[in-house]
């Protein structure tokens, strides 16, 4: 079994990768880390994700993972992007997903609502091997709120290809097609090699 740190203190985060990645997972026993939060100083997903692996590899000597996420509006040139925690100024999700409706409010054609969930997924080992993988979820901001599942800007995003809100899908629903399934489950290959080739 070898021990992977999982860049977050968030409990359900851990059990949310075990979810997502399945089988992938077998033969890997994923711990959260317990060093300090490192400065997410980072211009890219990527480049955040690798800082969060870096650390906790740092902290643990042991191999890490660690994502970075959130959402870019084409009309308002990828913002929210690396800063969406943090856009109404606030933490809080209902400002933050106000404020984006608020900017959105003169273009109700979909065609002008287009946006991305972006998540890049990094793999760090104490021997210096990286990798990191980004992966992109297309959908339309909605005009309101819809649905009382989810977290942050889910109520108002609509994946293309669905006919309802991200706060309407089961955790299993978002867990099969979410960016942060697609990023994890990119990176685990790398993540088995680099375990196939330590053994
Ligand atoms: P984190 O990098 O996973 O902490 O995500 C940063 C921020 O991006 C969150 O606080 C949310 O505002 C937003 N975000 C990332 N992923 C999702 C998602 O799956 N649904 C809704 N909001 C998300």
């Amino acid at each position: 079994m070898q021990t992977i740190v999982i860049a977050t203190h968030n409990a359900h985060k851990l059990e949310e990768l075990r979810a997502i990645l399945g089988d992938a997972a077998t033969g890997f026993e994923f711990v959260p880390t317990d060093g300090p939060d490192p400065v997410e100083d980072g211009v890219t997903f990527a480049e955040n994700a690798l800082i969060k692996a870096r650390a906790a590899v740092a902290h643990s000597g042991l191999p890490a993972l660690a994502d970075d996420s959130g959402l870019a509006v084409d009309a308002l040139g990828g913002a929210p992007g690396i800063y969406s925690k943090r856009f109404a100024g606030t933490g809080v999700d209902a400002d933050n997903t106000a404020k984006l409706l608020d900017e959105l409010a003169g273009l109700p054609d979909p065609a002008d609502r287009r946006a991305q969930f972006l998540c890049a997924a990094a793999f760090v080992a104490p021997d210096g091997t990286e990798a990191v993988e980004v992966a992109v979820w297309p959908g339309v901001i909605l005009p309101e709120p819809v649905g009382d599942g989810g977290f942050g800007y889910d109520p108002v995003f609509r994946p293309d290809g669905l006919d309802r809100g991200l706060a309407e899908l089961t955790p299993a629903e978002k867990n099969a097609v979410s960016h942060r399934a697609m990023a994890f489950r990119r990176i685990m290959p790398a993540v088995a090699a680099w375990s196939a080739g330590t053994a």
